[in-house]
């Protein structure tokens, strides 16, 4: 049930896409998932293969591709029953890597982005605060002049990839009294002295990626670190985001046709009173409203990425998107779990893992209710 017409020309990548997560992770992602930890490895498989490079140019070592590309791959890798190592391998290299090369210095281009694409060196991208999240003009991570260098001050939590990444990009104030105009985002090499993994945190679902809490203490950088100009970091957050959450949406979708797969095997298969279970009315119309949910972000979110690549503005597009796909994934994994019964509530099957990971999508990347706000505020202009 893949969205075949909407990537016509990409159907041989997202075939052999999809082989790749049959053969290479499927087979040990319920150990990972209960390892809680994923191996570097499969950055390195992924690297090896050229899937971390698709957004980034030749030069660096990718392939060049657009966004549509980028969202076949959200959609093929999507299936991977773990969310969280998804969206670990897609922040790393469609989010972090992309947003290295289009606001970074030559020499921090040269200096990771050559490893990024081959998976040995890992990103991680640190907006988040303790303090500050929804709200993000109000973190305190600040970063200040010693002469010609940045010295980085503060803590950042919830970071994915956070405890294995070699590089991070890290959203500080420059200028806390210049409003919008006052953050800068830095690159911050993990080796640096004063850079710490503070904390590894434990949650519901995304079992095998890992969010970690980070302490900046004194952290020196040099100029050549600053991505774009001194200032520019809030404007380079916004246009990072939006991509983020078109790729948490175009996940969520894949996952929720997963669910939806899966019920469908499932209600073809099981017997209750002498029926197969997709007999009954009350079962069809969870299943025809799954598909029905599906249907409608699957349209919205490519409208969204179609513009996204003409290069048009499609920040409320992506928010419409988001909002409706990222909570629509967890009705549908919710009715999943429903239509497999007892067993549904098992770890023997994948809804239970399914629900937990999906459940983050309303939360991650700018929530919900943000995801509202963003549509009210343009409706009120
Ligand atoms: C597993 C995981 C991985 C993550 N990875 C990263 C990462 O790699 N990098 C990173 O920087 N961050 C990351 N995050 C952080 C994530 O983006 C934030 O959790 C998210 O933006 C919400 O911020 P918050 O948790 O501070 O919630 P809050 O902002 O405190 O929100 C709490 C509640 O209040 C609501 N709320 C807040 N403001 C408003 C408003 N104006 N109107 C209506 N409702 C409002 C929210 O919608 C929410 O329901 C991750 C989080 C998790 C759990």
């Amino acid at each position: 049930m893949k969205a075949f017409p909407y990537y016509a020309e990409h159907e041989n990548f997202i075939d052999a896409v999809t082989k790749l997560v049959q053969q290479e992770l499927v087979p040990h992602v319920s150990a990972w998932e209960k390892a809680e930890h994923f191996p570097n490895e499969v950055f390195k498989t992924l690297g090896a293969q050229g899937y971390l490079g698709l957004l980034i140019s030749e030069e660096y070592g990718g392939s060049g591709g657009d966004y549509k590309l980028a969202g076949a791959w959200c959609e093929a890798f999507g299936e991977v029953p773990s969310v969280g190592l998804t969206v670990a391998v897609n922040m790393h290299s469609l989010v972090i890597s992309h947003a290295l090369e289009r606001f970074g210095t030559a020499e921090a281009k040269a200096k990771w982005l050559p490893k990024a694409v081959l998976g040995e060196a890992i990103g991680a991208y640190a907006f988040t605060e303790p303090g500050a999240g929804s709200d993000l003009a109000r973190i305190r991570t600040v970063a200040t002049r010693r002469g010609s260098n940045w010295v980085i001050n503060g803590s950042k939590t919830f970071i994915t990839n956070g405890a294995r990444a070699d590089f991070i990009l890290v959203l500080t104030k420059t200028d806390p009294a210049a409003g919008y105009g006052g953050f800068t985002t830095f690159v911050v090499d993990t080796k640096s002295k004063g850079f710490k993994v503070s904390k590894k945190l434990h949650k519901l679902g995304w079992h095998a990626s890992d969010t970690a809490e980070l302490t900046f203490e004194d952290v020196e950088v040099g100029e050549s670190c600053v991505l774009g100009k001194i200032g520019e970091g809030w404007g380079q957050a916004a246009s990072n985001l939006n991509w983020e959450r078109l790729m948490l949406t175009l996940t969520s979708l894949a996952g929720a046709r997963m669910c939806l797969d899966s019920s469908l095997l499932y209600a073809s298969q099981r017997e209750a009173f002498g029926k197969k279970i997709e007999a009954f009315p009350t079962l069809a119309r969870y299943l025809s409203e799954m598909r029905r949910k599906i249907l409608l972000g699957e349209s919205l979110a490519h409208h969204a990425l179609d513009v996204l690549c003409a290069g048009g503005d499609c920040r409320v597009l992506v928010a419409m998107a988001k909002r409706m796909m990222c909570d629509d994934a967890v009705w549908i994994a919710d009715k999943a779990i429903q239509i497999h019964g007892g067993y549904g509530y098992t770890t023997e099957f994948l809804p239970e893992r399914w629900w937990r990971d999906l459940r983050l999508m309303p939360i991650g990347g700018g929530t919900s209710e943000i995801m509202s706000n963003i549509v009210m505020k343009e409706l009120s202009r």
